[in-house]
């Protein structure tokens, strides 16, 4: 038999659920397969609504954008958004502290050894001020500037990359209008009925509270915490990581604007787990993640409104989950993608990044025909790689610190962390290297910043650092630091450069 003989080919695509993830994953099918034939349809229930908390996100969405051809300025304007360089950490190793972990890199490597060995020799003498100085997002973000980066890999401006931050309420419809223009074809009602091959076990159709038949080849579950496909029909299991990380709610409300447009998020710690800040054009978002074992929400609800910078613009929301993920990403001829997939606290603005990376994934590895085990096992592979190192890296977080002031840090002082995460703590610890990956999201300077800003301060050097002479490296850290200032201060301001881009929100 040749390969693919008797077996049925993937012609139409069925996605059930129409949040961020639905209309991400129709739009990037649409865009990338539509030309060759693919048919997709996406099915949603607007009476069910959408998560719509999904606000700060990671610099690869720019990619996912410009790949399937959005408009930047027509972005920003439709979705309210702002440009994001970091994440701005608060109380997190003690009360007081505060780092960024921006999008870019510190200082700049010589001879292939990073810049943070260089620094840690000079902080050593006590002589190279903070590594922070030496980030230019993190000054752009001190400094409220913003600017694209230079393409001139010699610039200090070629050094990060950018993000945004938006109404995750009016990117959903964003995404829907390009991926209809496209040939998506959208179906309002609610699935009452998933039809499965009594042998296979696979989905054959999916029917509707008026009694549509839908069938398809490829499903892919995009209806959010409900699993309605991979787990309610598949019972595909779930991993629980509430042992490492367990916060279980979040309560979120929008306020209105208060002071400058920021370029960052913000993430302050409280005592059993932690606020976020997310500056909008046209307002602010807010929650508290925390832990229901560790403090009531009552409690939660009152250290979120009295920090709120200004005046609430609706009713505080409480949304309930379990850390971890499906067993399977990719089960059967079903796909989870979103939250129905599984979910990790916004700590680092992960969520729409897996959302983005399920999506290129399957694109990567779309199957010609039904089966696929090999697709469907390195999809999983890889997804469950990039699930794993996000936990870790929001593990880190809560454990790299000293706080003792309640119940909950000392949990997470002095609880167990992955053995994976242990290794990198250790390997940093003794030497200020960072083990690196083949596949995963947070690169070198990501660990460094969270390392370095949570007070983790390696015993050693590497020994190369020694071959170079100290007053001309003492001359150049000054450099560098005056450098980077000067570029900064050429940069705009944050709300400057939406307004003179065309990018600010049309108010009806
Ligand atoms: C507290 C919190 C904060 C977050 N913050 C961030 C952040 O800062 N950055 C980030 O990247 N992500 C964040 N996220 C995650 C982000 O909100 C989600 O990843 C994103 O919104 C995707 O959600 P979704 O599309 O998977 O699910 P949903 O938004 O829940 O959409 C589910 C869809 O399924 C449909 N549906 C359900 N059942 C049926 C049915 N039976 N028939 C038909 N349709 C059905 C619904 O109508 C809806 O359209 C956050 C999440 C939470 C909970």
């Amino acid at each position: 038999m040749t390969w693919g003989e008797g077996r049925r080919s993937i012609d139409h695509v069925v996605i059930v659920g129409g949040g961020t993830a639905g209309w991400m994953t129709a739009a990037g099918l649409i865009s990338m397969l539509g030309a060759t034939g693919l048919k997709v349809t996406l099915i949603e229930f607007e009476a069910i609504g959408i998560v719509g908390v999904g606000e700060a996100t990671l610099p690869h969405i720019k990619h996912f954008n410009d790949t399937i051809g959005v408009n930047e300025a027509e972005f920003m304007a439709a979705t309210s958004a702002t440009f994001k360089l970091g994440i701005e950490f608060v109380d997190w190793a003690r009360k007081g502290d505060s780092y960024i972990h921006p999008f870019g890199e510190f200082g700049l490597a010589n001879e292939g050894v990073g810049f943070h060995h260089y620094w840690r020799k000079f902080h050593g003498h006590g002589e190279a001020g903070s590594l922070f100085d030496y980030s230019l997002p993190v000054i752009a973000c001190r400094e409220g500037k913003f600017q694209p980066p230079s393409e001139d890999p010699r610039s200090v401006l070629s050094t990060y990359r950018y993000a945004y931050q938006f109404d995750a309420l009016k990117y959903a419809p964003f995404m829907r209008k390009l991926a209809e223009t496209r040939g998506v074809k959208r179906l309002e009602g609610k699935v009452t009925k998933v039809s499965q091959d009594s042998e296979s076990g696979d989905i054959t159709a999916v029917t509707l509270d008026d009694g549509h038949e839908v069938t398809g080849d490829l499903f892919v579950d995009c209806t959010g915490f409900f699993g309605l496909l991979t787990e309610q029909t598949l019972a595909t299991g779930y991993e629980d990581w509430s042992e490492w990380l367990p916060c279980d709610r979040a309560v979120a409300v929008p306020c209105e604007s208060a002071g400058p447009l920021l370029p960052y998020t913000r993430a302050t710690a409280d005592s059993a787990g932690w606020r976020w800040r997310i500056p909008l054009q046209h307002r602010t978002g807010n929650g508290h993640v925390y832990s229901s074992g560790f403090t009531s929400d009552e409690a939660a609800h009152d250290s979120l409104v009295d920090n709120l910078e200004g005046a609430a613009l609706a009713d505080p929301r409480i949304l309930r989950f379990t850390t971890g993920k499906r067993r399977k990403l990719w089960n059967k001829n079903c796909v989870a993608i979103g939250l129905s997939g599984g979910f990790l606290e916004p700590l680092e603005s992960t969520s729409i990044y897996l959302i983005q990376e399920g999506i290129t994934k399957l694109l990567e590895l779309f199957p010609a025909h039904d089966g696929c085990d090999t697709e469907r096992r390195e999809y999983n592979r890889r997804m469950d790689l990039e699930f794993e190192r996000i936990r870790d890296f929001l593990v880190l977080h809560y454990h790299a610190t000293e706080r003792d002031d309640s119940t909950f840090w000392d949990h997470m002082r002095t609880m167990t962390p992955p053995d994976s995460l242990r290794d990198k703590m250790d390997l940093f610890a003794a030497h200020g290297r960072v083990a690196t990956y083949d596949h995963g999201l947070f690169l070198v300077p990501s660990w460094i910043a969270v390392l370095i800003g949570q007070r983790r301060i390696p015993a050693k050097y590497d020994p190369r650092v020694d071959l170079v002479e100290e007053a001309h490296m003492r001359q150049h850290l000054g450099g560098l630091r005056q450098h980077m200032q000067r570029a900064v201060s050429g940069m705009s301001e944050h709300n400057v450069f939406i307004a003179q881009h065309g990018m600010q929100e049309q108010v009806v």
